[in-house]
């Protein structure tokens, strides 16, 4: 699809979010949901279904994190100039879970594969839609995200992607941006996602360190990521793919570090530092357009209404600081046209960071190298 027709695409779903925040609810044949368009109403069962026996009680945690991960590496299987990709948010990394989760670009998918393959098989809608709302709901686990809209009736992939359509960390900021505008996005829309990295942590880049944050509130969806990942690197990530971090236990990937730092991104990257809400709106917005990369969205229909409120940070938690012991005088300052903002250092000691815990549901026969990797038939 051609950037200009995925522009216009875009105003399209625009309207029809607007459009549809004017309608009536219409009662759902359960007769106990209702919802603007009646298609919608199949989303309620597998809403109910995630948020019992997926995500529990577990918050912004480990299952939240697995189910917004496989979105991005399932709608990454794209590419503007050449249709050999793969089809983009098509539910490919898990119909072709044991070709694709081969790939190393997949590393630790599988644990995505094992949590949502039994749910997605008896969840009545495409798996492409499946693995995007999942992510979707997962984003409402996490305090400080915008309202997530979500679109429905993505058509499922019939040929897996392709490889080397992910960035990898270890990749340079210029090689993963040419990769991410080739799929559609801007570098603009590529910082905007790296926000996610505010609730996401390490996953299998180092067998040691599985479960280290990338930053220190690994469970809110807050500016600290944009804060930590400009600060100079004390803790040494001696790993393929990594770089020194701030504080122990945190995790620095070398591509967050390159993004932070590329004359193209630097700013961008700072602007989001105690800025929440345009972080938050921004994010919404790419998560959107990423969500629906290779589908015909005149063929997807607004549920937005059906996606519960993500809760709010607290006024104390939307103020991003220093960690302690840390200052301005720390900052790796690449921006040259914005000062950086003035941030208070929170009070005590240096701190280690906990590792995250990995969710049991992430453990299952779906292998890291592909084998077991099949989705069971609906
Ligand atoms: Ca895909
Ligand atoms: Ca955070």
């Amino acid at each position: 699809m051609a950037l200009t027709s995925l522009l216009v695409s875009l105003a399209l779903l625009g309207s029809i979010a607007n459009g549809a925040s004017t309608s009536r609810r219409a009662t759902c044949p359960d007769g106990k949901n209702s919802a603007k368009n009646l298609e919608c109403c199949a989303l309620f069962p597998v809403l109910e279904d995630i948020q019992t026996n997926m995500f529990a009680d577990s918050g912004c945690a480990d299952a939240a994190h697995t189910a917004l991960r496989v979105a991005f590496h399932d709608a990454l299987g794209f590419s503007t100039t050449d249709a050999s990709k793969g089809t983009g948010a098509d539910g490919s990394i898990f119909i072709f879970g044991e070709t694709e989760l081969q790939y190393d670009m997949n590393i630790g998918i599988s644990d995505a594969f094992n949590m949502e393959a039994p749910f997605a098989a008896r969840s009545n809608i495409s798996v492409a839609d499946f693995i995007q709302f999942a992510a979707t709901i997962s984003l409402t686990k996490c305090a400080g995200v915008a309202q997530p809209p979500f679109f429905f009736g993505r058509v499922d992939a019939t040929s897996p992607a392709a490889d080397n359509t992910v960035p990898e960390p270890f990749q340079s900021s210029t090689d993963i941006l040419a990769r991410m505008a080739d799929a559609g996005l801007t570098a603009a829309d590529t910082v905007a996602l790296l926000a996610s990295h505010s609730v996401a942590g390490a996953d299998n880049i180092d067998p040691d360190a599985a479960g280290l944050p990338f930053d220190s509130t690994p469970s809110l969806f807050d500016t600290q990521f944009f804060v930590e990942s400009l600060l100079n690197g004390t803790f040494p990530g001696p790993n393929e793919g990594q770089t020194s971090s701030p504080i122990q236990g945190e995790l620095r990937l070398q591509s967050d570090f390159e993004i932070a730092h590329d004359p193209v991104t630097a700013c961008l990257w700072q602007a989001n530092v105690n800025n929440q809400q345009a972080m938050a709106q921004a994010f919404q917005q790419a998560f959107l357009k990423m969500g629906i990369l290779g589908q015909n969205v005149s063929k997807l229909v607004d549920c937005s209404d059906v996606i519960p409120a993500p809760p709010a940070l607290t006024a104390y938690q939307t103020q991003a600081f220093f960690p302690p012991g840390l200052d301005i005088n720390d900052v790796q300052q690449s921006c040259e046209s914005a000062t950086f903002p003035n941030l208070p250092t929170l009070p005590g000691a240096a701190e280690t960071l906990a590792q995250m815990t990995a969710d049991p549901l992430t453990v299952g026969p779906c292998q890291s190298d592909g084998t077991d990797c099949v989705l069971p038939p609906a």
